[in-house]
């Protein structure tokens, strides 16, 4: 870039700029297109997005919310992608990859954010049961259900877990009973067929490519519960007519989401 007075070409030159945003005197360092001669400045449009997202993230760390580059890192410690981490919070994939350019997330989604980050989203999920939802958990689960149950839950029809996803629903609605967390974090719809993961044909893909060895393998506690669902269920048939006797899917239209809180009203099991 040169110097609008002729100066010639202006140099990059980084100086710390401390302003008030929002009411918080915050400092953070912008880079400027600088003449050496006039000392005239100027920003072209990259320039003026990274300046824009350190005055964002400056004033984040002043103000106690995470800055972009902490969401990153958050996010991917627990491997999860965009899209993960906006279904665990339940917000749309575009505001994950704001928040992670430099907008400003709300103080009530940075709690929801810290939340996920360390699996206590108590406070904010009633339907994650105390857990970040965990594809790769899910298929351990489905896969210690295939041991007892001698068959291949992760197989079947295109993205229809129709039997798995009872399956998986009494193995978390139990283990939050007796544990006080889900083993999964999944989040369950009542549909017409019965319980079933939320946007489950959005997931059915996922969870089947899934790593499961990175996750927390399942504890011992766990792995009694699974067995012994699948010693009371031990065929699709049975999983299908005891869900559709549960209360917690009964009382609740098509759609609806079945809180956690519903799994002391469990009465097959
Ligand atoms: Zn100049």
């Amino acid at each position: 870039m040169n110097c609008p007075n002729e100066h010639g070409a202006m140099k990059k030159v980084m100086r710390v700029e401390e302003t008030t945003f929002r009411g918080l005197a915050v400092s953070y360092g912008v880079e400027l297109w600088t003449c050496t001669v006039c000392g005239m400045e100027a920003e072209d449009l990259s320039l003026a997005a990274d300046n824009q997202r350190a005055l964002s993230d400056a004033y984040r760390k002043t103000a106690g919310l995470l800055t972009g580059d902490e969401i990153i890192d958050g996010r991917k410690r627990l491997g999860w992608s965009q899209e993960e981490l906006a279904r665990v919070i339940n917000v749309g994939v575009a505001s994950i990859k704001r928040w992670e350019r430099g907008q400003i997330q709300t103080p009530v989604m940075d709690r929801a954010l810290r939340g996920a980050f360390t699996g206590r989203i108590t406070d904010c999920d009633p339907y994650g049961g105390n857990r970040p939802l965990s594809l790769g958990r899910i298929k351990l689960v489905l896969l210690c259900f295939g041991r007892h149950l001698g068959k291949d839950l992760l197989k079947g029809k295109g993205n229809r877990l129709l039997y798995a996803g009872k399956y998986l629903w009494y193995a978390d609605m139990i283990s939050f009973r007796e544990t006080g967390r889900s083993m999964t974090g999944a989040t369950y719809a009542a549909l017409p067929m019965g319980p079933q993961i939320n946007n489950y044909a959005d997931l059915v893909g996922l969870i089947r490519e899934a790593d499961e060895m990175v996750e927390e393998p399942l504890s011992d506690r766990e792995e009694r519960i699974i067995r012994r669902i699948a010693m009371a269920f031990p065929t699709d048939r049975s999983v299908f007519d005891a869900s559709h006797k549960e209360p917690a899917w009964k009382s609740k239209r098509a759609g609806m989401l079945i809180p956690y809180s519903e799994a002391h009203t469990l009465t097959t099991i």
